[in-house]
């Protein structure tokens, strides 16, 4: 009767292992470990309290398929020197990028996607620093990669901090996909790593560190980001990047992201026209959202959002005719059009996301 009474006051109560809910005896579906989930108070649980190391490939993962990713551990070889990029107690950061993209990689494969890495091993790409971050982004540029990520553990003087941060390239005008992209991945990584600090904005342009940017986003032509999860120069975070099974973790907050960025759908644009073009002539160019073109419910309307089409020739704004029944844009090219010719195709879909390679070199002929 007792139980009966507590009940009816709070709407659901837990007295001996028993639960009650309405008035109703409830048997628990799975045992509870730590506080009751039905009645805690939101600052019963702690956020740096890791989950469960399972790592299960969500359904949305579907979308991988196919998407071309490079993968970038950061730096490699230089292990001789003592002081270079390593943890209080020694640990190389060079070879926490490695694990991480390994164990990413592992996630991406079995899920279809198409990955390559910058390197395999504790190595240099060149002897000159700056010959080695050019040889990581034309990797990128050479396939061409639907993104390039660059894997990188932080360090800082002061052992205390220990925060995520994400980054994209120059303004955020210069690659809308790359910002996007950073945006999920960083997203994912506060979910999964569970990190006490935070930047008031993580997400950061690379000139706010240099002011032509890293080298790996400014070289490379596609969408491009940089990952700095946590830092090795915090002693407690140095002990945790030890262990395989927390870099495992790292690597499934990216593969998550990259998920979640895949989901919401990877526009494209190609040129329809066929052969060579020439000024004043009219051109068509297939806008592909990422979402319309699948198969099932949704999948029949076209889902760019029109007031945020951008078109240019060589850097100029150029009119345009949008048939999105057709998912084509119609664009008439300006009579003085000469060789180099360079179309930029920009929208968004209704994720927000934009197209990962706007840049189409029009074919001009005589
Ligand atoms: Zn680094």
């Amino acid at each position: 009767v007792l139980t009966h009474v507590v009940a009816a006051v709070v709407g659901a109560a837990v007295l001996g292992g028993v639960y009650w809910v309405g008035g109703q005896r409830v048997r628990p579906v799975t045992p509870v470990a730590g506080p009751d989930p039905r009645t805690a108070l939101p600052d019963a649980y702690a956020w740096t309290a890791l989950p469960a190391a399972e790592f299960p490939i969500p359904p949305y993962a579907e979308h991988l398929a196919g998407v071309k990713i490079v993968l970038d551990p950061g730096h490699g070889g230089r292990g001789d020197r003592p002081k270079w990029k390593r943890g209080p107690t020694g640990l190389r950061e060079a070879e926490v990028n490695l694990r991480v993209a390994q164990f990413l990689r592992e996630f991406l494969l079995a899920v279809g996607a198409e990955v390559h890495m910058t390197r395999e091993a504790d190595v240099y790409l060149a002897a000159d620093m700056s010959a080695d971050l050019a040889r990581r982004a034309a990797l990128a540029n050479a396939l061409p990669a639907d993104l390039f990520l660059s894997i990188h553990h932080n360090g800082a003087d002061e052992p205390a901090a220990n925060y995520t941060s994400m980054w994209y390239h120059g303004t955020g005008d210069h690659s809308p996909a790359s910002r996007q992209a950073a945006r999920w991945l960083l997203t994912a990584l506060n979910e999964h790593l569970r990190l006490e600090q935070h930047l008031p904005c993580p997400l950061m342009s690379d000139t706010e560190m240099y002011e032509s940017g890293f080298a790996v986003l400014r070289l490379a032509d596609v969408p491009a980001v940089l990952g700095e999860s946590c830092f090795h120069s915090n002693p407690e975070q140095e002990a945790l990047l030890r262990d395989p099974v927390y870099n495992r973790r790292e690597a499934y907050a990216y593969f998550l992201g990259l998920a979640q960025w895949a989901q919401a759908g990877l526009p494209r644009v190609r040129l329809a026209t066929a052969g060579r073009v020439r000024g004043g002539q009219k051109v068509e160019v297939v806008l592909e959202d990422g979402l319309s073109r699948r198969s099932g419910w949704g999948g029949r309307v076209s889902k760019i959002v029109t007031s945020t089409i951008i078109v240019r020739l060589n850097g100029e704004p150029l009119g345009c005719e949008a048939d999105l029944a057709r998912g084509r844009l119609v664009v008439r090219l300006p009579r003085w059009l000469r060789a180099p010719a360079e179309l930029y195709v920009d929208f968004e879909n209704i994720f927000g996301q934009s197209v990962l390679h706007p840049v189409l070199t029009l074919p001009v002929g005589n």
